[in-house]
C-alpha cells in the first residue's frame, strides 16, 4: 500500500495553461491536490492556484449547503481525466460510490472480512473513514485521485459522539478533500433513515444517516434531529422506543424505566434517590437503569451517588409466542436476595394513558 517516493517532483513552470500537456510520470507518488473553501485562503498564491469557483450539491441529501470550492493545482486537476469507474484490488467503484478509507491513524488497519452482520461493519466503522465519491480523475494509472465528501463517524465530530448516535450512524457533510484512490478499502450501502416518517423502520442491522453536518459552522454545525419524549430528547436506534398509542409520543425506554422505579419508591414511601440530590442531577438510578448494547445491565445495585437503590425496572418486549404481549416493565426489588419481581403496564409520560 505505502508507496514511498524519493523526491515529489512538481512542475515548475506556472505559464503554461491546462491546455499543455503534462508528462505524469514526473509528478511524484507522494503528490496531492488540495480543496480551498471558497473564497480561498487569504494568502499569495500562484497564477495556477486562482480557479474559479465550483459548487459542489451533496448527492444524498440538499439540506447541507453546496460547497464551493477551488482544486489546486488547478491545471493538473484539469488535465487529468475524469472517469465515472475505477478499479482497486479487482473491486469496482463509481462516482457516487459509499467508500471506506484506510484510517491511517489506526495502524495496521484489522482485516475485518466483509460480512452482512450489523456488528462487523460496527466493528468495521471504527477502523474506517466513510466518504462518497464525487469525481475521478487520473493523470494515468499511477495517478488516479478522487474529490469526495466526507460522512463523520459520530467520534469525529467536534462534539464527539452524543447518547443519541447510533452504532450504524454516519453523518454526511460538506468537507471536501481529494484523496489518493489507493487509499479506498472497499465500499458500503447506507440508507437513509426518515425520522418524520413514523412508519420507517428503525435501523439496527444497516449503516444510516439522518443528521447533516455543515463543517463550515463547527460545533453549531449538526443538524436538528426529531425530539421525542418528556425528556424532549432525540432517539438512539440502538435502544428501544415505544409509542403511545393514545397520545402517539415516543417515549424512550430509559425513561419509562426511571418513571417506573420512581413509582416503586413511592409506593413504598422510599425517598427516591434520583431528585434533588446536591448537584441537582439526576444521577440517582440511571446508572442502574441505564442500559448496555444487548441489554444485559451489569448492575451492582449501586447508584453513582453510593446509595444502594431499592429498585431496577426493565423494559420488556412483547414476544408474540411468551407471556407478555404488550410492552412491560419488569421492576425488580433489590432489597432481598430473590429479586421479587414485578411485571407492571407502561403509562405513557405525557398523557398518562396505559399503552397497550
Ligand atoms: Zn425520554
Ligand atoms: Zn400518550
Amino acid at each position: 500500500m505505502s508507496r514511498k517516493s524519493k523526491t515529489p517532483s512538481r512542475r515548475q513552470s506556472t505559464e503554461d495553461g491546462p491546455s499543455t500537456k503534462i508528462d505524469w510520470n514526473t509528478i511524484g507518488p507522494d503528490f496531492s491536490f488540495e480543496v480551498h473553501p471558497y473564497p480561498p485562503p487569504n494568502r499569495k498564491r500562484k497564477r495556477d492556484d486562482l480557479t474559479e469557483p465550483q459548487a459542489q450539491e451533496n448527492p444524498l441529501t440538499k439540506k447541507i449547503e453546496p460547497m464551493l470550492y477551488c482544486v489546486s493545482p488547478q491545471h493538473l486537476w484539469e488535465d487529468a481525466k475524469r472517469y465515472r469507474k475505477f478499479t482497486i484490488a479487482r473491486e469496482t467503484f463509481e462516482v457516487n460510490d459509499i467508500i471506506l478509507v484506510q484510517n491511517e491513524e489506526d495502524d495496521p488497519a484489522p482485516q475485518v472480512k466483509s460480512s452482512k452482520k450489523a456488528s462487523s461493519v460496527a466493528e468495521f466503522l471504527k477502523n474506517k473513514w466513510v466518504a462518497q465519491v464525487l469525481d475521478v480523475r487520473a493523470g494515468d494509472e499511477q495517478h488516479v485521485y478522487l474529490r469526495v465528501y466526507w460522512l463523520f463517524r459520530p467520534e469525529d465530530l467536534p462534539i464527539g459522539r452524543q447518547p443519541y448516535h447510533g452504532t450504524m450512524e454516519v453523518i454526511p457533510s460538506n468537507e471536501m478533500q481529494i484523496i489518493d484512490a489507493m487509499t479506498v478499502d472497499g465500499k458500503i450501502t447506507i440508507k437513509h433513515w426518515d425520522e418524520d416518517d413514523d412508519d420507517a423502520d428503525c435501523p439496527s442491522d444497516y449503516v444510516y444517516w439522518r443528521q447533516v453536518f455543515d463543517t463550515r459552522k463547527g460545533k453549531t454545525g449538526l443538524s436538528e434531529l426529531r425530539k421525542h419524549c418528556v425528556c424532549e430528547s432525540p432517539a438512539n436506534p440502538d435502544n428501544p422506543i415505544v409509542q403511545c398509542t393514545s397520545c402517539k409520543t415516543w417515549l424512550h425506554a430509559e425513561c419509562l424505566e426511571e418513571e417506573a422505579v420512581k413509582r416503586a419508591y413511592e409506593k413504598e414511601g422510599a425517598e427516591y434517590p434520583g431528585e434533588a440530590t446536591t448537584n441537582g442531577e439526576m444521577n440517582g438510578t440511571k446508572s442502574i437503569t441505564k442500559k448496555k448494547r444487548g441489554r444485559k445491565s451489569k448492575s451492582t445495585g449501586r447508584s453513582s451517588t453510593g446509595q444502594v437503590a431499592l429498585f431496577k425496572a426493565e423494559l420488556v418486549s412483547p414476544s408474540p409466542d411468551g407471556d407478555e404481549t404488550t410492552w412491560k416493565i419488569r421492576v425488580t426489588d433489590l432489597r432481598d436476595g430473590d429479586g421479587e419481581e414485578n411485571m407492571i403496564n407502561i403509562r405513557c409520560l405525557i398523557c398518562d394513558a396505559e399503552i397497550d
